[in-house]
Formats: structure tokens, sequence, C-alpha cells
């Protein structure tokens, strides 16, 4: 009856929280602990900022079941090691992560511990299956959507587990930091204020969206998910990247929508769109190259510009392009951005301004508070066309032409422009206030003139991409 270390990352809830639940069938005192390594010390300013929110409301989660969460800073082996010596705990448990750093970290931490005779266990909890259950009939791993999700639907989720009521822990707890003294937001400034208003923090505020969602937006979701005024999409993403709610959860909960509406079509969506999760995970798991560099190798010649003032000004939001400037300050006021806008912003940097995506993912690696590695490399090597499963090079989304389609009554550009609305609100005027005072930004100056002709930057990009054709051949 040793205590057992809880080294809590990714999977911030009690509910369906398997590492959780199994400690406490054990009946053994319990020290639950969060650790700011460099995973965390490492992340861009928005993610880091949302994810000390998210340790807070844990640590609030934990309380109400008669737990403390220990906080402890630095190096994860020497923190472990330490806790253990103070402790005199026989075992240290976490749930696994599929990235190569953390991948790299545990093993590393799993045999020094095994190798000193303490018990190492880790958990199946960050995806709707593991990234190695799902495999092609050569056994191999699925570089192509469709097939993918069509074996994951297949095979099934595993049920979710309800979470602990009470927690045992260790009579006298080691010491832990004080998370203020983190300063996790430091990087954020006056922004993290202004993102505080949109984010949704905790596993309570989680479960509450997930029910809200069920409720209303489910029903528009298949049709109305690619229009970004409309109220049709989850949201979730921001509280999965922080494990605040499972996507066992979520999964398990449409599914009960369907049995309960047999053939709803929103329900079966939203299934497919979870599985994407998934599926990034499947791929970061078995290609990690997938997050540094071009996943198809045949893209390595292709003349990428670098940075540039062009980059900087999409960065800025002042492209003159109302749908991607839209995006972008929706993105630095909410630290979120909608999908189809996500893949509009996307193409133009990569497209119409020939920019390595490798800028445009460490823009939204540092602007995002849902930031996950898997999807957020996936969506950008999909948008660029170097990617697996990925938008052929001649599909170039149109920002004009998207708006008109999916922005009709421009009600999503005139939320985030300022310049264009006579009378802005919130959300617009926000923007102004979150970005630094050196960029000079006023909402009274006029609308910048588009940065580039929508049609040249089209053929540019074209000629471009048969140019690598023609010398690939
Ligand atoms: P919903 O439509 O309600 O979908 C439910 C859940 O399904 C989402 O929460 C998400 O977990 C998953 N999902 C839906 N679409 C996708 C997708 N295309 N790829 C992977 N998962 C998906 N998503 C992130 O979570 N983090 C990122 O860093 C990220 N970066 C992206 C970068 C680019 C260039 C692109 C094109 C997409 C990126 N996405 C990323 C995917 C997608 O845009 C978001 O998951 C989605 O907008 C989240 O909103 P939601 O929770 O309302 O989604």
């Amino acid at each position: 009856m040793t205590p057992l270390i809880l080294w809590f990352r990714r999977d911030l809830r009690l509910d369906d929280n398997p590492m959780l639940a199994a400690a406490v069938e054990t009946g053994r005192p319990l020290i639950p602990v969060f650790i700011a390594d460099k995973s965390v010390l490492h992340l861009g300013a928005a993610a880091r900022w949302r994810l000390g929110e998210a340790v807070a409301g844990f640590a609030k989660r934990l309380r109400s079941v008669g737990a403390p969460l220990i906080l402890r800073r630095g190096d994860a082996l020497a923190q472990l090691m330490a806790l253990r010596a103070e402790t005199g705990a026989g075992g240290i448990w976490w749930s696994r992560l599929y990235d190569p750093d953390a991948i790299a970290r545990d093993a590393e931490i799993k045999s020094a511990f095994k190798a000193d005779g303490l018990e190492v266990q880790s958990f199946a909890s960050h995806t709707l299956v593991e990234p190695w259950q799902v495999a092609t009939k050569a056994g191999g791993f699925f570089k192509v959507y469709t097939p993918f999700w069509k074996a994951l639907d297949a095979r099934g989720v595993a049920s979710p587990l309800p979470a602990p009521k009470r927690l045992t822990i260790m009579q006298a707890l080691p010491g832990s930091e004080n998370l203020d003294q983190w300063h996790l937001g430091a990087a954020m400034n006056r922004g993290a204020l202004i993102l505080a208003r949109y984010a949704q923090i905790g596993e309570e505020a989680a479960l509450t969206r997930l029910e809200r969602f069920l409720n209303g937006p489910i029903d528009l979701y298949r049709e109305g998910r690619d229009f970004p005024a409309k109220e049709a999409v989850s949201g979730l993403s921001e509280n999965l990247t922080y494990g605040e709610i499972s996507a066992r959860r979520i999964w398990h909960s449409a599914l009960a929508f369907e049995a309960s509406q047999p053939g709803h079509a929103g329900a079966v969506h939203f299934r497919k769109e979870l599985a994407w999760r998934d599926f990034a995970h499947h791929l970061m798991f078995h290609s990690k190259h997938i997050l540094t560099e071009n996943w198809r190798p045949e893209w390595h010649g292709f003349a990428w510009r670098g940075d540039s003032d062009e980059a900087e000004t999409w960065r800025r939001a002042m492209t003159g392009e109302p749908l991607v400037d839209a995006g972008l300050r929706e993105l630095y006021v909410t630290g979120t951005m909608h999908n189809r806008v996500r893949m509009v912003v996307a193409s133009y940097l990569t497209k119409h301004l020939l920019t390595h995506w490798k800028i445009g993912l460490d823009w939204f690696a540092d602007c995002l508070t849902d930031w996950d590695p898997a999807s957020n490399a996936m969506g950008w090597q999909w948008v660029a066309g170097c990617g697996p499963d990925a938008a052929p090079y001649f599909r170039i989304f149109n920002p004009a032409t998207q708006a008109d389609k999916f922005d009709k009554t421009k009600a999503y550009r005139h939320k985030f422009i300022a310049e264009l609305n006579r009378k802005p609100g919130p959300e617009a005027l926000a923007f102004f206030e979150a970005v630094p005072r050196a960029w000079g930004l006023r909402p009274d100056q006029p609308y910048p003139q588009p940065m580039i002709d929508l049609r040249d930057g089209r053929a540019r990009a074209l000629n471009a991409y048969q140019t690598r054709e023609l010398q690939e051949n």
C-alpha cells in the first residue's frame, strides 16, 4: 500500500480518466502532481496561458473530491525523483501522449524508475483509440482519412468511465509550488484578459459545452459547420487540448444522441470530425516528421518563401482581404478560429503568398488556445498540399469567393473588422486592445487595400507548383 504518484499532464479531468479510476480501485494513498517542465514552459503564449487556467480549474476540481494538486517546476525526471524520495511512493502513473518529445521523455522516465524497482504504469486517455490500434489490412498505418474513419468506426471506442466521488490521499503530502508564481500568462501581456472573455475553462465548463451543443447546434452541424457566423460547431477543441473532457465521452454522447434520433446527419458528421483529431495523432505517431518537414519528400525542393514583410502583414491581420483578416483577428482576440477560415487563411499564406507553411504553423502555435501539435501540423500540411491526403496543389481557396459563399451577410467579417463597420462591436475593438502598441494599429484608420491581386497570386502559385511537378518528372 505504498503511495502512488499520479502525474497529470493533458488529462486534467476526473470524468473518464482511466488512470484515476484504476488508482482509486487500488485503495492506495494518492499523490496527484502537475509538473511545469519544458513541454509547458516552451508552449506558445496563448496555449501556455490557457494551460495555466486549466491547471487552476483542475486543482479546484480535485479539491472537490478531497485531493490537492501538488505543483512542481523543472525537469520532469528530476522532479519525480525528488517527489519519490520525499514521499516513499512505490509507483508512478500517467496517461500516454503521442508526440515525439513526450514519448522520448516518458521512455526515459520509465526506464529510470523501473531500474530503481519502482512500478511505472501508463494509460490510454488522450484520443478515441490509441494511434496503433487502427491499422490497414497489411498492418501499416493509414495515410488517407476515409479508410481510417471506416476502420475506427468499425472497431468502436471504449465506453467512458465515471468520475470518482472521493480520493484517498497521502497523509503527509509533500510541498507544492504556487501556480501564480509560474506566470504562465506573462507572454500574453494585456491579451490574457481579452482571451479570458472567450475561454470556457475546466471540466464542468467542457461538459456544459457538450450538453449545449447536443441540445441545439448539432442539428445545424452538417450543413452549418462551414459558416463561421453560425453557431453550428461545438468549440470543444479548446477543452480537448488540455484533457478537460475526453474524446471518448464526446463520442459516446454523440452515439447516444444518434440512438435517440436515428439517422441524425449532424451527429454522425460530428463523430467523423472528431475522428480527424485521432487521424492527426495516428499520422503523428507513425510519421513524426509531419511536425517539422514536408510530409511528402517530393516537396523538399519547392521554393517556399521564408519570413517576409508580407508574412508579417498576414500575422497582423492587415492583408486587405477581409475574410483572411477577420480570421486572423478572431485568432488574436479569442484564441481560436473557425475551421473553414483556418483553411482560407492558411491557403492565402501558403499559396497566394507562397510562404512556407511552417511560418503559419508557428503563428498558430503561438496564438491558439486549442493548439494541438498533431492537428495543427496536419491542417497546415493538408492546405499547403505537401501532407498526407492533402488538398491538391491546384485547390487554391479564393478568399473573396469563400467569403461570398460562407459569409454572405458579412456578419463574420463585420464582427471582427472594426474598419468595415460603422458601429464596431466588442470583438472588432478588442483586436486593437490586444495587439502590441508597437504595431501602431487603430480602429479609425482606413481598412488597407488588398496587399496582392488574388488572380496574380493564384497564377504565381500555380506556376510554382507546376514547375515543381516538371522538375520532379
Ligand atoms: P467541431 O466542428 O465542433 O468538431 C469537434 C471536434 O472534432 C473538434 O473539437 C476537434 O477536436 C475535432 N476536429 C474537427 N475538425 C478537425 C480537423 N480538421 N482536424 C482535426 N480535428 C478536428 N485543431 C485543433 O484542435 N488544434 C489545432 O492546433 C488545429 N490547427 C489547425 C490548423 C489548420 C491550418 C487547420 C486547417 C485546422 C486546424 N485544426 C486544429 C482543426 C480544426 O480547425 C479545429 O479542430 C476546429 O476548428 C475546432 O473547432 P470545434 O471544436 O468547434 O470543432
